[in-house]
């Protein structure tokens, strides 16, 4: 693999290189609460990544994208945006309701040739491992509009996480919890890697809340079965709630 440091650099790649230099003085000072990158990102991720795309073109999922220009100095840098598309963790699955791994490491950083996306061996016990520093970020549940935690009900951030039992389960450990028969979501930040698929299928959505009041507002039937717990637990906690019920933050 060639170095991208190494003085054989094309010119296409020094430009890029010299000009990401001169953005990074530009940078926001709070860019590392706002973007999440995909897995394997390093620390020094813009002092690394060239915008190349060659992650962006490896992702079978079209989980990543290129910031616009709207972020300013970071333009053309990938992230992932779970609310949109999830990152699939390179996983397929299967009929029998089982993930299978599509690859040998996620693609995103077997396809990284700079170093910004380190190459993860795609196995479930390694990336419930994987070091603070090289994850999405962490997802935090609010128990106050979970309708899980409130209604006795969904739970499908828990059936949908593909590190399921071990980044999310179904119960707080050491809780104790009286009454209770169903789910209770109960985010492991040790092994959560921020992949954002609990975010992706949380029903608790402010368009859904609106959907009575705005009659453009179609409601799929999977909205329609949450629809009226979710307004009610959204009416409860007020307007400025942050929403879905779980979601992706920055790693620390
Ligand atoms: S891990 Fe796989 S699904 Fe996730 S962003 Fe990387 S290539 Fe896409
Ligand atoms: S972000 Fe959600 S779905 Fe992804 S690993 Fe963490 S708890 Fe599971
Ligand atoms: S998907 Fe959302 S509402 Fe449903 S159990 Fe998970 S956090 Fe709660």
């Amino acid at each position: 693999m060639r170095n991208p440091w190494s003085a054989d650099l094309t010119r296409r790649a020094f430009l890029r290189q010299t000009g990401v230099c001169g953005l990074l003085a530009l940078l926001p000072l709070n860019w590392r609460e706002t973007v999440l990158r995909p897995p394997g990102s390093v620390r020094d991720f813009l002092a690394r990544c060239i915008r190349c795309g060659k992650c962006l073109e490896a992702c079978p999922y079209d989980s990543i994208r290129f910031l616009d220009i709207t972020a300013g100095a970071l333009i053309h840098t990938p992230h992932i945006d779970p609310l949109r598309t999830p990152c699939y963790l390179c996983q397929q699955r299967g009929p029998d309701g089982k993930d299978r791994p599509i690859s040998r490491y996620l693609r995103c950083g077997e396809a990284c040739p700079t170093g910004a996306i380190r190459r993860i061996v795609n196995d479930k016990e390694v990336l419930a491992a994987v070091p603070e520093e090289m994850k999405i970020g962490v997802s935090v549940l609010d128990r106050r509009i979970c309708l899980a935690w409130q209604y006795d009900s969904c739970g499908e951030c828990y059936y949908n996480c593909p590190l399921k039992d071990k980044a999310l389960r179904d119960r707080p450990p050491r809780e104790v919890i009286t009454g209770a028969t169903g789910i209770r979501p109960y985010v492991d930040p040790g092994h959560c890697i921020g992949c954002g698929m609990c975010n992706y299928v949380c029903p608790v959505r402010r368009h859904i809340a609106e959907s009575v009041m705005k009659r453009e507002v179609r409601l799929s039937r999977f909205e329609q079965r949450y629809a009226a717990m979710v307004r009610n637990v959204i009416g409860r906690v007020g307007e400025d709630v942050k929403l879905p019920a779980v979601r992706v933050i920055m790693r620390p």
